[in-house]
């Protein structure tokens, strides 16, 4: 086997012993907390009020006493006060899509459009993507970080690059079929909207075999829909604009035992969201990042918002030995409370997929009367699912019952990039 055609991209880089990963970890988390204090006036601020000395930090052992940063550093600071370098050094920049309606502005040297790259490079190739192999690329190509990011990978994975970029669906699933696309690449919701057109159109694609999904999260009812409407096998993709895109994470593997997260360029903690201190291995926290090999924009010990665990820390099936994390259950800023009961949309939708005859297209909407919050579900599904069946089935399964309305299919808004689900009236 040629090394182009190993399954693994990096071998070296990808199947290192847990001990040289700490060893690596600890001795770029001393270099990147000394870079940041040398070259940033607000990390230096920060780490000098934190009784830091950026010279002599012990390493992995103390990383505890960092300061946690947020959206909210970014916000504070924005456009570019986090920068550590010389702005004549920047060749690109993206911006969140704004979720949470914070502006996150991520800059990119030319090194770290070669990190992003590396990274989205491993993920590819985890996904079963060889050079030559053509891949459609379907997220949009501007600020949003995910077309490009898939782009500067596919670049380095020496793939056939198909950059259609969002929308015009039927188009893509023309380009899909006359190129023999092989991998796909598309926000979570628009997998589903895919297999809606091709349905109408009444085209099949025979030569797709794998997609990497992300930016959304995947619940395992979703999994399945996508996996059994389009016919192949479903990667979770994760990154976040702060760590410097798609994929700059990982990826879960042929096993899906978990998303393989980079630990020889990140670092992660699962922090108790109330105290923000470290949970052991296991626990559902909140996931904080420290970016080890970024040059623009470094994070260190960046709360994400989003909620995981640690699964194994064993060299997996597939014989990659970095760590795996479970599919992220939600955000911090997304969990709402009805009534007492705290719960995330994706249980909701992982709850309306379970009952049979039921469409992947719904809205969580939340009412208030007199100071008293409840939500409605309006969920599109086939003739003979009442809105009783839907009441029921969410009372079981989430402990209160939400109004149902059910729509015919195809009559719920459809959005591209990310899926709006929840509303407030
Ligand atoms: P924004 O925070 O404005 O949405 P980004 O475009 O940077 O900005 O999105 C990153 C966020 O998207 C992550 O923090 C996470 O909440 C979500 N995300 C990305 N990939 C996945 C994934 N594979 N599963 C679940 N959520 C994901
Ligand atoms: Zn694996």
């Amino acid at each position: 086997m040629s090394v182009s055609q190993s399954v693994y991209f990096d071998p070296a880089a990808e199947t290192m012993s847990q001990d040289q990963i700490k060893d690596l970890q600890n001795r770029k988390l001393k270099e990147i907390v000394s870079y940041v204090c040398k070259n940033n006036a607000v990390y230096r601020e920060m780490y000098r009020e934190a009784g830091i000395d950026p010279d002599n930090f012990a390493g992995l052992s103390d990383v505890d006493k960092l300061p946690i940063i947020s959206k909210e550093t970014f916000r504070k600071t924005y456009p570019l006060g986090l920068l550590c370098r010389d702005k004549s050094e920047l060749r690109e920049m993206h911006m969140s899509s704004g979720s949470t309606g914070t502006p996150v502005v991520m800059p990119y040297t030319i090194n770290d459009l070669n990190q992003w790259a590396d990274c989205m490079a491993r993920c590819y190739r985890m996904a079963g993507a060889y050079p030559g192999d053509p891949v459609q690329i379907t997220p949009s190509f501007g600020l949003f970080n995910g077309g490009f990011g898939m782009f500067h990978g596919a670049r380095m994975a020496e793939l056939f690059i198909i950059p259609t970029g969002s929308g015009n669906t039927e188009r893509q699933i023309r380009l899909a079929k006359d190129f023999g696309t092989k991998v796909l690449t598309a926000v979570v919701s628009y997998g589903i909207r895919i297999i809606e057109i091709m349905e109408k159109m009444k085209i099949d694609l025979p030569e797709l075999k794998a997609g990497l999904f992300g930016a959304e999260t995947l619940t395992d009812a979703m999994t399945d829909q996508i996996r059994n409407g389009l016919g192949i096998d479903v990667f979770n993709i994760y990154g976040m604009t702060e760590t410097g895109g798609v994929g700059t994470l990982g990826c879960d593997c042929a096993d899906h035992s978990g998303i393989h997260v980079w630990e020889d360029q990140y670092y992660l903690e699962i922090l108790d969201p109330k105290t923000r201190k470290p949970l052991p291995d296991g626990e559902l926290g909140e996931l904080a990042v420290t970016s080890l090999t970024r040059e623009a924009l470094p994070v260190i010990r960046f709360k994400t918002g989003d909620l995981t665990r640690i699964i194994s820390r064993e060299k997996c099936a597939c014989g990659r030995t970095h760590l795996k994390i479970a599919h992220i259950s939600g955000r911090t800023d997304d969990m709402l409370i009805i009534k007492g009961v705290n719960f995330f949309p994706t249980q909701v939708e992982q709850a309306l997929l379970e009952i049979p005859g039921v469409h992947p297209h719904y809205q969580i909407i939340i009412e208030e009367h007199a100071g008293v919050k409840d939500i409605r579900v309006n969920v599109e599904a086939e003739e003979g699912v009442t809105g009783y069946m839907v009441e029921k089935h969410l009372k079981e399964r989430l402990g209160f019952s939400p109004k149902g309305d059910i729509f015919k299919p195809g009559t719920l808004p459809r959005q591209e990039g990310k899926a709006v689900r929840v509303f407030k009236n």
